[in-house]
């Protein structure tokens, strides 16, 4: 029997068998960011400790960061000091920074693949639960605490249970109009939330092999949400294409010997698997959430589901859904008034996905509906300047959205970009929990950036492939 790429390099990182039958697994790239480091640097400071391999540690700053202006000192005095303690700590441990100041600042996952220090065959590890997204290389990645970055910064190792696998298989091609995020939300919507808790995924298929390296990203992004710890695609030409040249990939003849390692881990192809399960491109619409979990959803065409319709030990909590959301059973998913809109984040924050938007909707005359603030926030600051060269801020600019500077901004909301009382949001992000965009009766409907875009020129949720003539 065959291994999987999970195993293989799982195998190969791993330092020890712990007495609690856990694993100790090296980590081949730690990425911090401000949020989640300031702590575990204190706790190594209070035990003398200094970060075991600081040249395997990258940091940059992106929770907190303003999206109207970066401009020292920030007007949010808490933020400030956070990148002060961010940039102090650094300094002292010699750790490469993506600097705002040197443009190279912008979401961790964004910046990490960016840079080409994501590869294939890599453990990875990142103080922020939506570090699946290197995955997309054929790495395994995964969210970590606070306790762990210290751990990891202390030892550069982490201490975890063996994942078993699930191979999701997605085949054929997606119809005009339906994308990536509509992929993945399709999957968990079918799998569960609670689908995944204890595996990876290996995401695989005609669909997925389609891909570019920017969808896949978004695919493994959201794993988490369907309770992986972490989802991955084998890496192919594709994924070799999008690394060569990259800053931290390897270069010249390294590149080839690299290529040779990274076929070596791709998953055999008898490799043993928990289980498989398979879904047609066919059959996957638009999706948009209505509850408050990434797995209520429906496809854009749908009527809300009747809670009746779910199993008895489920109800409770769609009842709660809907009261959350003040949504009806049975009312249509089209049509939902919306506040904001918001394109952006590390799941669809990437040139390509702004890149959609623009060409759905550059040859129209379409304007953001008077009562919607639509906000586009680049994943990165190299993101944000190759926007510009193309000048696709003009372009939605002109169309009524507010161009901003990169960051997570209206994601988790830990910056001044936040829903006001119980507004709607319209968000290509990954989470819908209660209070996600920073008001605590906020309400988002996760969807693609297509989607979102023509939720804010009608003001409501509504059909991408109608309004841009996308042809279904
Ligand atoms: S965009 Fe959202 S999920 Fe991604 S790193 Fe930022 S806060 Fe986390």
């Amino acid at each position: 029997m065959g291994k999987s790429l999970f195993d293989k390099v799982f195998e190969k990182h791993t330092v020890a068998r712990l007495p609690s039958g856990q694993y100790q697994l090296l980590m081949g790239l730690h990425l911090i960011h401000e949020v989640t480091s300031p702590q575990a640097f204190s706790m190594l400071k209070e035990r003398g400790l200094s970060v075991a391999y600081p040249n395997r540690t990258f940091a940059t700053v992106d929770h907190i960061i303003p999206t109207s202006s970066q401009l020292r000192p920030f007007g949010d005095t808490l933020a400030e000091q956070m990148l002060v303690a961010l940039e102090k700590n650094v300094q002292r441990h010699n750790i490469r920074y993506f600097a705002p100041e040197r443009g190279e600042q912008g979401i961790v996952h964004v910046v990490g693949p960016e840079a080409g220090l994501t590869q294939p065959g890599m453990t990875i590890c990142c103080g922020d639960s939506h570090t699946s997204t290197h995955g997309a290389f054929g790495a395994i990645a995964f969210g970590i605490g606070t306790s762990q970055v210290r751990d990891v910064l202390a030892t550069q190792t982490l201490s975890m249970n063996k994942l078993t696998v699930r191979r999701v298989v997605i085949d054929g091609q997606l119809r005009p109009g339906v994308t990536a995020k509509d992929v993945i939300l399709y999957v968990i919507h079918r799998l569960g939330v609670n689908g995944g808790v204890g595996h990876a995924y290996e995401y695989a298929g005609s669909t997925i092999e389609q891909m570019s390296m920017d969808e896949r990203m978004t695919v493994c992004n959201m794993s988490i949400e369907g309770g992986a710890r972490c989802g991955y695609v084998n890496p192919d030409q594709t994924t070799y294409d999008y690394l060569r040249g990259r800053q931290y990939a390897p270069a010249g003849e390294a590149f080839s010997r690299a290529v040779e390692y990274w076929e070596s881990i791709k998953s055999d192809p008898d490799a043993d698997y928990f289980d498989v399960v398979h879904f047609q491109a066919a059959d996957i619409e638009p999706m948009v959430t209505w509850g408050i979990t990434p797995g209520q959803s429906v496809a854009i065409g749908d009527r809300l589901p009747d809670p009746e319709a779910f199993p008895e030990a489920d109800r409770e909590g769609i009842v709660e859904a809907y009261r959350y959301m003040d949504l009806k059973p049975g009312a249509p998913m089209l049509g939902q008034h919306i506040d904001v809109a918001f394109i952006g984040s590390c799941t669809n924050g990437r040139l390509s996905d702004f890149e959609a938007v623009v060409r759905a909707i550059e040859s129209k005359d379409l304007h953001v509906a008077s009562h919607v603030q639509a906000l586009v926030v680049p994943g990165s600051q190299l993101v944000r300047q190759q926007m510009m060269e193309r000048r696709w801020d003009e372009v939605f600019t002109r169309a009524g959205f507010e161009f901003r500077e990169a960051g997570c901004s209206m994601c988790l909301a830990m910056n001044p970009d936040k829903l006001q009382g119980n507004q709607v949001s319209a968000s290509s992000s990954n989470r819908n929990f209660k209070g996600r965009q920073g008001s605590p009766s906020g309400r988002t409907l996760l969807m693609s950036p297509l989607m979102v875009a023509a939720a804010a020129f009608e003001g409501k949720v509504a059909d991408a492939r109608r309004l841009f003539d996308l042809n279904h």
